[in-house]
């Protein structure tokens, strides 16, 4: 079996690492009170561009193997990748999913939410949003000192199976902090094997991908990047940056200022 590769971030990043993930948590709620029935999903992006640069930081995915983007931006089925367009206009009660990654003296922050435009969700939308905010919490709540990456997996794929929900598992949450994407991945669905062990200074996104139908996806033959549910239900997709201490992880990107 290859060595479970991990990234263990040393005392000296991690005050860095918590500065990125401030401003992406920033950025990202900044965004969510912005978003308006309407607008199209380029002037979301522009947006975006604006707010991160505002916090000193560039976007990290923006180049990122060619993402065209400052931030994904993925409405109704798309699940993630999506790119803002100046023809994809927002309208009320569509679900939008933003994830912001930013790039800030070397430091990655990265997040995700799912809202509702423009009105309260439906009570379908809604029991998709809290099962999969709540699939995130569960995978929080196991991110501890000495478990495996399984049980973080294990413990999302819990919550969202037993609300009737599907988890996507070609996409996976990962370790973060000075790279977008370090070792190792974190499925959002149990694994044959426990992963690797968890330990102090670990970063990880975890990032749960659920869908109302199946689990399976596609990806636009067209711009390469947006994920599609295979059957056009919908999708939401919340993310969190959590650093693995002694204790209880610490949610970098929990927003301060709420
Ligand atoms: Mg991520």
């Amino acid at each position: 079996m290859a060595p479970r590769q991990v990234i263990i971030h040393s005392e000296r990043e991690i005050p860095g690492i918590r500065l990125a993930a401030q401003a992406a948590a920033r950025v990202l709620d900044e965004l969510c009170a912005a978003v308006r029935p309407g607008m199209s999903t380029l002037e979301l992006d522009e947006l975006a561009g604006e707010r991160i640069r505002a916090t000193g930081g560039g976007s990290a995915f923006l180049g990122y193997h060619g993402f065209p983007g400052q931030i994904c931006i993925s409405l109704n089925e798309e699940v993630v990748h999506g790119i803002g367009r100046a023809d994809r206009v927002i309208l009320p009660g569509d679900l939008v999913s933003l994830d912001v990654g930013v790039r800030l003296d070397g430091f990655i922050g990265d997040n995700a939410r799912t809202l509702c435009a423009g009105r309260e969700p439906s009570p379908g939308q809604q029991a998709l949003l809290d099962a999969t905010r709540e699939g995130l919490m569960a995978g929080i709540a196991a991110a501890v000192n000495g478990n495996f990456v399984n049980d973080i997996s294990r413990a999302v794929e819990q919550v969202v199976v037993n609300c009737g929900f599907a988890v996507v598992r070609d996409f996976v949450g990962h370790g973060c902090g000075t790279a977008l994407h370090e070792a190792p991945e974190v499925p959002n669905f149990a694994q044959r094997q426990r992963g690797a062990r968890l330990q102090p200074g670990m970063v990880l996104a975890i990032e749960p991908m659920v869908n109302q139908g199946t689990h399976r996806v596609n990806v636009d033959p067209g711009d390469k990047w947006t994920v599609r549910t295979a059957d056009g239900a919908l999708s939401a997709h919340f993310e969190h940056m959590v650093l693995i201490t002694q204790d209880n992880a610490e949610i970098l990107t929990w927003p301060k200022t709420v």
